[in-house]
């Protein structure tokens, strides 16, 4: 320390998972959307994943209309996700009973050992597209026609 010449500040800063990524054609990604501290070396992990599955969802986009319903489903797919890790990165990488609780909000069953708790992305956008288009009514269908 005593050699250094110029010792910066590094903040670390938490804040809990947010309600909403996404408003009309407007989306929050990577850090703007989950922050999360660098205890699991995840947050660009979550950023490549929401990238992966923007990039799925709007690849074959009818209509530009559709825009703000695909970024609902974006939001559906990844904040669950993405708000567990930002609960497991509280805690490092041997002190998972400190997070149990919190995380439970965001896990269905057993918290997964950090390692395990892998995603197929594709998978997962595949059927969430595919429940989104059984839900359709066929007005909105009708109306996507021709575009
Ligand atoms: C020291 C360190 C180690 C890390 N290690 C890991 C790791 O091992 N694994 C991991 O997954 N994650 C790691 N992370 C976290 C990871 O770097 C971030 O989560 C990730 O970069 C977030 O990506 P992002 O695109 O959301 O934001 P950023 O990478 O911050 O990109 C935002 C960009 O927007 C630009 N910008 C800001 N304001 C404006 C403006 N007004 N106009 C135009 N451009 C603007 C910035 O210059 C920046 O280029 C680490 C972070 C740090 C700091």
């Amino acid at each position: 320390m005593g050699m250094a010449e110029d010792i910066k500040l590094w903040k670390l800063l938490y804040r809990p998972p947010t309600s909403s990524w996404t408003r009309g054609k407007v989306v929050l990604i990577g850090d703007a959307a989950h922050p999360m501290l660098p205890n699991q070396g995840q947050g660009g992990a979550q950023a490549i994943e929401d990238g992966a599955a923007l990039g799925l969802l709007l690849s074959n986009l009818p209509d530009a209309r559709e825009v703000p319903r695909r970024l609902k489903l974006f939001q559906e797919i990844r904040k669950t996700r993405a708000a567990a890790m930002q609960i497991f990165s509280n805690a490092g990488q041997d002190e998972a009973e400190k997070i149990q609780k919190e995380a439970r909000a965001y896990v269905k069953g057993p918290i997964p050992k950090m390692k395990r708790y892998a995603i197929n992305m594709a998978e997962l956008v595949g059927k969430a597209l595919e429940a989104a288009e059984a839900e359709r009514t066929p007005e909105e269908s009708e109306g996507l026609a021709g575009f």
